[in-house]
């Protein structure tokens, strides 16, 4: 049993908590304000002056992506950019930072082994879908051939197409750049997610000695509806004084001529629009 004097010093708050305590939640909110500024740019500092951090060299990276080009994927646009990057150790899904001197993309070794194990005919791996990989080295090569003549002048037009667009929250689109990244980078990674969601159906099936009509009916609609899609894209809502940002989807169609760029430059026209025109989807056919 512990005495009194105690228990008194438990209550008693540390010095420290008590100063945070004694701050109204407006003197906290402003402090926030002051220092979040800085610290990204000190975040931003760091990866460029500071010794490379812990990541993975080029010959790996161009590794996954050649394994993810054998199963059928459109990668060698984006692995023309891989030298331009660094690819360091980061969250579990894959991010693009792009900085003063460096341009990353952050990773994880769960998620790239995972894209390495990846095959068509197994399960999918939990936490590494390709198409978050595709997702962010479209941010980066947009980034990069941003000056492009063809490419700015469709960003250009996209960033106006975006402008006070509507969002699926019945508001209107405060960040058509960030819109237009995201939806340019999800409309990639969907439609790789589309065809290579129905090559894996169908390739399971067929090592299983499961495919049957109804199986590749049910891919062929699952494959059409995910190519239709052409409402993509988010901005970022508050921050600054909610302290919590959240995000707003777009309820505007991607713009077909930044379409048409990411169809041509990026997936190398791979996709066709419907299963019945993909050659490699229509060469699965139930067996007797
Ligand atoms: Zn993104």
């Amino acid at each position: 049993m512990r005495d009194r004097a105690e228990r008194a010093a438990e209550r008693r708050p540390r010095p420290e908590t008590r100063s945070v305590a004694r701050w109204g939640s407006a003197e906290r909110v402003l402090a926030l304000q002051r220092t979040a500024g800085n610290v990204a740019t000190a975040r931003t500092l760091a990866r460029n002056v500071l010794p490379p951090p812990p990541g993975f060299d080029h010959t790996r990276i161009h590794g996954a992506l050649a394994h993810l080009k054998a199963l059928g994927l459109p990668t060698d646009a984006l692995d023309g950019i891989v030298d331009q990057l660094r690819f360091v150790k980061g969250g579990p899904q894959p991010s693009f930072q792009p900085g003063l001197l460096n341009d990353d993309v952050e990773l994880s070794e769960r998620y790239l082994s995972g894209v390495e194990q990846t095959t068509l005919d197994g399960p999918p791996i939990v936490g590494a879908n390709p198409e978050a990989l595709f997702h962010e080295l479209t941010h980066a090569f947009m980034y990069f051939h941003r000056k492009d003549a063809d490419l700015e002048a469709i960003l250009a037009e996209a960033r106006t197409a975006y402008t006070g667009s509507p969002m699926q929250d019945g508001s209107a689109s405060e960040d058509p750049a960030r819109v237009l990244q995201e939806a340019a980078a999800e409309y990639v990674g969907g439609r790789v997610a589309t065809y290579f969601g129905a090559v894996q159906t169908l390739s399971s099936a067929s090592a299983k000695g499961a495919l049957t009509q109804a199986v590749v009916d049910r891919a062929a609609k699952e494959y059409d509806r995910g190519m239709a899609v052409r409402v993509y894209g988010y901005e970022e809502r508050g921050g600054l004084f909610s302290l919590q940002t959240k995000e707003v989807q777009s309820a505007a169609n991607i713009p077909e001529r930044l379409r048409g760029y990411l169809d041509a430059r990026i997936l190398a026209n791979r996709f066709a629009e419907h299963f019945a025109d993909d050659p490699s989807l229509r060469s699965f056919t139930p067996g007797p």
